[in-house]
């Protein structure tokens, strides 16, 4: 890592660099590994710091229970009630706890989808136009999966870079009896540095400790890891950690971003860059421009057309617990996916969405997350539910609508008001899910003799997937920025994070936002250039 070579507090404006990137997650990250060979002078501000490596990361005590890396923010919800936000600050941004799930949007996401509550809008890039950057995206992020098995996905112009992560027994015995029964279980795109053909020299050990965990042996293909750290001993790449940006300052006109206001170490320092470009998650990403507010820019930054923060999504999801007699010994269980119900179901016109697999229940897990649980299953221990525990995640998209917003107060604090979209739809979800479940004889084997479910819907404050708040499009009267992220209103101001989304389709957001991050990056080179 170099330093500036010079530093000046106290508000007096510092060096010049070609590009200042803010964040250093998915989109941030991956901007400034696309950038960084072309030796221009890049400035990576990350409020957080590293993710300190310690035995803790794979604890599910201080991982889960006590929220050890969740940020000590406060939000605040609709009715300004006080609340603490599952964000993640440290480089890397959230892909530090992430899953690692890396899929690619289906090409019919990039359309206009019709939903039981509303509109999801078409992109203003198909998926063929997105293509090459997702392959882009999976190499650099090291993405195992087998093409051809997800009948909703797209074509492809190369195969996966590393063949699918292998389905241990239990899981095994799922897809097989789900392929049997004609659903078209895949293998879940993943990105973990995993070589199952020579463990002896493989990063990652394959254990239980992944989603939602930091990895202690730096095995994921994180943000953090594939992206930041390569760049460390580049001459021409500054990082500055635990420097968070309050503010952008712009010239008279408006249309130039001329200071980027960082607090650090409880000083004042002001960068400047031709070109900045915002990449801090996607409500921090909003309070940021909306907190830039000047005589020419009023109502926020790049804000004329009403839409900052606007437009918030982050899924409607469901952790679903199913219980079975039999025992599960899965270690890492996030190999299997279900896409069947993705845009539709039998007599049911509307999406539904994706299943998936999640990290394996542990009773110190469960206790943090659902003190209730116990409850129905008054005879186990939370450790039995964990043994006989087979997990799933499941996703409908919510759409955007205008009122689901981050706002700010007088203090610059954020104010999420958001509310859940397509319940009707994750309840069909759900529902699919039991029927597959009785469909591989797991229902057979309850405890209960009965399909015994535990569901965890996640509130407000899992803001895991937050997409949406600065949306991409041709028109500077509905979206904060055009075609190539550049905010309609500044001529040089990109936001690169997942706020660009104008919608977010039911599949994990990471890997679109890394492909979009190289998408801009190229573009910018040739803007350099
Ligand atoms: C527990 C968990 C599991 C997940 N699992 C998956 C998964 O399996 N698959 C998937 O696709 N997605 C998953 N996600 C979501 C995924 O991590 C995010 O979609 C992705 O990281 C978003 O990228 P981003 O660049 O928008 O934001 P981030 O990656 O969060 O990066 C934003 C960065 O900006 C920094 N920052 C914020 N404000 C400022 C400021 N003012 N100044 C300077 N820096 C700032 C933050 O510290 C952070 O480093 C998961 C997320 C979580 C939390
Ligand atoms: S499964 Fe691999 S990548 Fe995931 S936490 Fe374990 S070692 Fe790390």
């Amino acid at each position: 890592m170099t330093q500036p070579a010079q530093s000046f507090h106290d508000g007096l404006v510092t060096e010049h660099y070609d590009v200042i990137i803010v964040g250093s997650g998915a989109g941030g990250g991956t901007l400034a590994h696309t950038l960084a060979p072309s030796g221009k002078r890049i400035l990576l501000l990350e409020r957080g710091d590293f993710l300190p490596r310690e035995t803790d990361n794979w604890d599910p005590k201080p991982v889960f229970v006590e929220g050890k890396y969740i940020s000590k923010d406060t939000w605040f919800d609709s009715d300004g009630k006080p609340f603490q936000p599952q964000v993640h600050y440290f480089v890397g941004g959230a892909t530090k706890l992430y899953g690692a799930a890396l899929y690619r949007l289906r090409p019919r996401d990039f359309t206009e989808l019709k939903h039981v509550d509303g509109i999801s809008p078409a992109w203003p890039l198909s998926y063929d136009d997105f293509e090459p950057w997702y392959t882009k995206a999976e190499q650099l992020y090291q993405v195992h999966g087998n093409a051809g098995e997800d009948p909703t996905e797209g074509p492809r112009s190369a195969p996966y870079p590393w063949p699918a992560v292998s389905h241990e027994p239990r899981i095994q015995h799922i897809y097989e009896d789900l392929a049997k029964g004609g659903y078209h279980p895949f293998h879940a795109p993943c990105g973990i540095l995993l070589d199952e053909a020579q463990r002896s020299r493989s990063t990652c050990i394959r254990c239980t400790w992944c989603d939602g965990y930091p990895c202690l042996v730096h095995a994921k293909s994180d943000a953090e890891v594939i992206a930041v750290r390569p760049l460390l001993d580049r001459e021409n790449l500054t990082l500055l950690t635990g420097a968070e940006v309050t503010k952008l300052e712009t010239d008279d006109s408006g249309r130039t971003v001329t200071g980027v206001v960082v607090s650090r170490d409880g000083n004042q320092e002001v960068y400047q860059a031709d070109i900045v470009a915002v990449s801090a998650g996607a409500a921090n990403s909003a309070k940021l421009l909306l907190n830039s507010a000047t005589d020419t820019h009023p109502h926020g930054l790049a804000n004329g057309s009403d839409q900052v923060g606007r437009n918030y999504m982050f899924h409607n999801c469901k952790a679903v617990v199913a219980l079975s007699k039999e025992k599960n010994d899965t270690v890492f269980q996030k190999t299997l996916g279900i896409n069947d119900f993705y845009f539709g179901a039998k007599d049911y016109e509307w999406p539904v969405g994706n299943i998936q697999m999640i990290g394996k229940s542990n009773a110190e897990a469960m206790r943090g997350e659902k003190p209730q649980a116990t409850m129905l299953a008054p005879e186990w221990s939370l450790s039995d539910v964990a043994k006989h525990a087979v997990d799933f995640w499941l996703t409908t998209e919510d759409v955007p609508t205008p009122e689901n917003r981050v706002t700010t107060d007088g203090n610059g604090d954020i104010h999420l008001a958001y509310q859940m979209t397509n319940n009707a739809e994750a309840d069909r979800l759900y529902a699919e899910l039991k029927k597959i479940l009785n469909h591989t004889g797991m229902a057979e084997h309850h405890v209960l003799r009965k399909n015994f479910y535990m569901d965890m819907s996640i509130p407000v404050a899992g803001c895991a997937h937050q997409a949406g708040t600065c949306r991409f499009g041709p028109d500077p009267a509905t979206s904060v920025l055009d075609v190539n992220c550049k905010a309609h209103e500044l001529d040089n101001l990109y936001v690169v994070d997942t706020s660009f989304f104008p919608s977010i389709g039911a599949v994990n957001p990471a890997l679109t936002a890394m492909a979009n991050a190289i998408r801009v990056g190229e573009h910018l080179l040739g803007r350099m250039s």
